[in-house]
């Protein structure tokens, strides 16, 4: 397997976020009933004509401005031909030579260091439908609500030379189109869909091999089985002197294997001719630069500026930025807590805890900003110990009132108050007059003892740090008294 390069380029289809489909105003929501959200329009019905939906044209150039791509205008649709059950209108309206993002590329960070992928194009299409056979009774059904929906088609340059840098692009992807607000980057529910294209060369030489392409692969996990196997099986056939097949392969995740879904030979000949019934897509200069502008800071740059902004450690700063609602979060919280470290130990321990325990995200946490404020606030101004607010936090972040009336109800409140402490520090030291002489004798080690005795007997409440400062002074003006 050594002796060849691994050649790989990906082709990933990413579901645009928008309301409505591509071209009609049916709904683009997930699970409705099967052939409820169609019209004539996506339903291919003749004489139906096509409007294109700007905001799919908006998110198209965003994403293609982060993907630092140039933007072609004017762009243009394509009828891509052929014939399917699941594609009422005999073609699909796609983009073929003139597609609104070009030359682009994609930073990716591996453990030898960074790499540049670069994009060649991502153009605009429509979905087809869903066709849902049902095994043994020999009935096929199909599915029109997914004619229509907006899909940007993103395709790189055969760049990457391993399945786990083919998984770091994917996922350095999916990080800017769920920043983007474009897509929700979800692979299993197929809203982010990828077919890598995998080719090996003997090491060394130029020219690349025969490629394959594998598709029906569901999530990052299976990217990386699914190309890892198909490396394998092509370094064997070159090994043993065979030539390598130009074809698609089907992943199928339960053998763990890939099948082949058609050769070069049963390849389409598309017949892309320009699409009829849509202009060509005018994107004056304007709209570029105002869709630049309203770019948001993606997560790299995020990232740095919570290392610079907060100091926070490298390994917080990534953690925290890794998904947008969660940055946002702890944005939300520095905004009320002035003590950045401090809130990214919460965030990334008891609340990212929390959250995974309840299987929750972070943007329907019932612990909202404000009240993880409130509970730091306590501990800051000593109010409840550390320990308290840690075993409290389960329970107050399922609950909804807010910290100081929870800690108030329960009775949790640290004893801070100097009085309050001496007398019990008063009565721990009467009763152990053996261990109080052994002490004022030297042995300090039972400064530990006292302290434990008085925690114990303030059922943990009293605040710790006063208690030893109390117990000193106490302990030295008996022995001056003695
Ligand atoms: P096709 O016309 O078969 O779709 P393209 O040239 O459009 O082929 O390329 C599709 C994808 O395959 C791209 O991501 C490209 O980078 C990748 N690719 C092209 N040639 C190779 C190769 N020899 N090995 C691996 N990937 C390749
Ligand atoms: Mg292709
Ligand atoms: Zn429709």
């Amino acid at each position: 397997m050594s002796d060849y390069d691994v050649v790989i380029g990906l082709e990933v289809h990413a579901q645009l976020q928008t309301n409505t489909k591509l071209f009609c105003g049916c709904s683009t929501a997930f699970g409705a009933q099967s052939n409820t959200q169609t019209c004539p329009v996506c339903l291919g019905l003749p004489g139906a004509l096509p409007v294109l939906n700007s905001k799919a044209v908006d998110m198209a150039i965003r994403t293609g401005l982060a993907l630092n791509c140039s933007i072609t205008t004017p762009n243009q649709f394509a009828r891509k031909n052929y014939f399917y059950p699941d594609l009422p209108k005999g073609y699909q309206i796609s983009q073929f030579d003139r597609p609104i993002c070009e030359h682009g590329w994609v930073d990716i960070e591996l453990d030898q260091g960074g790499q540049r992928v670069r994009i060649c194009r991502a153009h605009l299409e429509e979905d087809a439908g869903k066709n849902m056979h049902q095994t043994g009774v020999g009935v096929s059904h199909v599915d029109m609500n997914r004619c229509g929906m907006p899909l940007l088609e993103i395709v790189t340059e055969p760049d990457l030379r391993s399945s786990d840098g083919a998984v770091v692009y994917l996922k350095t992807l999916r990080d800017t189109l769920v920043y983007l607000e474009v897509c929700d980057g979800n692979m299993e529910e197929g809203s982010m869909r990828c077919e890598p294209n995998v080719s090996l060369k003997p090491k060394g030489q130029e020219a690349f091999g025969t490629k394959v392409e594998l598709k029906n692969i569901n999530s990052f996990k299976f990217v990386k089985h699914a190309l890892d196997y198909e490396i394998q099986r092509q370094a064997a056939v070159l090994t043993d002197g065979g030539k390598i097949t130009q074809e698609t392969r089907s992943w199928d995740p339960e053998r763990g294997i890939s099948v082949v879904m058609r050769s070069k030979e049963e390849a389409h000949d598309y017949r892309y001719f320009p699409e009829p019934d849509l202009l060509p897509v005018e994107i004056p200069e304007e709209t570029i630069n105002a869709l630049r502008d309203r770019l948001p800071e993606l997560s790299k740059a995020k990232c740095e500026r919570f290392i610079t902004e907060y100091a926070l450690p490298p390994y917080d700063a990534a953690l925290l930025t890794s998904s947008r609602p969660l940055a946002d979060y702890f944005e939300a919280c520095v905004a009320g807590f002035q003590n950045p470290k401090t809130v990214s130990n919460w965030v990334m321990g008891e609340l990212l805890h929390a959250l995974k325990n309840d299987n929750i995200d972070v943007g329907s946490s019932p612990m909202k900003p404000d009240r993880l404020v409130a509970l730091m606030t306590l501990v800051e101004d000593q109010t409840i110990s550390l320990k308290t607010a840690r075993e409290i936090f389960l329970d107050l972040f399922r609950s909804q009132q807010a910290p100081a009336d929870f800690v108030q109800e329960r009775g949790l409140t640290q004893i801070s108050d100097d009085g309050a402490l001496e007398t019990l520090i008063d009565d721990i030291v009467r009763k152990h007059p053996s261990q109080c002489a052994e002490y004022q004798g030297g042995n300090e080690k039972l400064l530990g003892f006292f302290v434990g005795q008085v925690m114990k007997s303030s059922k943990g409440k009293a605040n710790p740090q006063k208690v030893n400062t109390l117990l000193q002074q106490r302990l030295a003006s008996e022995k001056v008294a003695t």
